[in-house]
């Protein structure tokens, strides 16, 4: 099965798509999580990236396709993929769709997390990452054993200047993007609110994932 997913930053796309992908057996590729890794590393990639990454705006798409480009060309992708927060506008939609034609196979459905401003902004407020696992935890929704832990750190985006400018760049490039999937027939809108493992239900369910 090949899959994106779509939603606003908080809305909960990496979390789902940790056991999403697992469920399904296919590889998770998390264009965020790749640029991040990449900025760490100080990497060519992560330079391009990092200026854009810390103003919350979206990383020019030439850089961002010919990552996705060559990360969908590892084997491991081949029979399956679930993308998260890739495309992020039409653009790279048209992009992807040519990547997948030129292979000779189909994008199968683009899930949407439908989350509210207010939900997301509370998601992101207390979003924080272990250094040393990468793990994704919720002060309030999911807290780690010590939450002063110097292992913690929040991400430089999820500060509320940068996070409101990214729900603004959201609503402006990427939001269009559900159009496009929803005229392709592809479009399937899970409500994102309630508990992590409800939201997975009810997105497997929409797919129509085996049990
Ligand atoms: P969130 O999960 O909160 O939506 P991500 O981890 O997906 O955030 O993305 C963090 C940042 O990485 C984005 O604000 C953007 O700068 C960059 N980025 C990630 N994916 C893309 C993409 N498909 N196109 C352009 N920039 C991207
Ligand atoms: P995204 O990748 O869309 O930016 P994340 O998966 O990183 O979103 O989730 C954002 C924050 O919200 C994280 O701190 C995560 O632990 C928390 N979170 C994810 N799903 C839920 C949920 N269903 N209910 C409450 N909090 C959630």
């Amino acid at each position: 099965m090949r899959l994106v997913l779509v939603g606003p930053p908080g809305a909960g796309k990496g979390t789902q798509a940790e056991i999403i992908a697992a469920r399904l057996g296919v590889p998770k590729i998390s264009t965020g999580d790749i640029f991040r890794a990449n900025v760490d590393g100080g990497t060519p990639l992560g330079l391009k990236a990092k200026e854009y990454m810390e103003a919350g705006e979206l990383v020019p798409d030439e850089v961002t396709n010919e990552m996705v480009a060559d990360r969908l060309a590892q084997d491991d992708a081949k029979d399956g993929f679930l993308l998260d927060g890739y495309p992020r506008n039409t653009e790279q939609a048209k992009v992807l769709d040519g990547i997948l034609t030129e292979a000779g196979v189909i994008l199968d459905v683009a899930v949407e997390l439908v989350a509210s401003d207010e939900e997301v902004v509370r998601r992101l407020s207390g979003r924080r990452v272990s250094k040393s696992t990468g793990k994704v935890y919720h002060l309030e929704f999911d807290p780690p054993a010590d939450p002063d832990s110097d292992d913690l750190y929040q991400r430089s985006d999820d500060k509320p200047e940068t996070v409101k400018h990214r729900l603004e760049v959201y609503a402006e490039q990427t939001a269009p993007l559900v159009g496009y999937y929803e005229q392709q027939g592809k479009l399937v809108e899970i409500d994102a609110i309630g508990e992590v493992a409800e939201v997975t239900e009810r997105a497997l369910a929409a797919i129509g994932a085996p049990e």
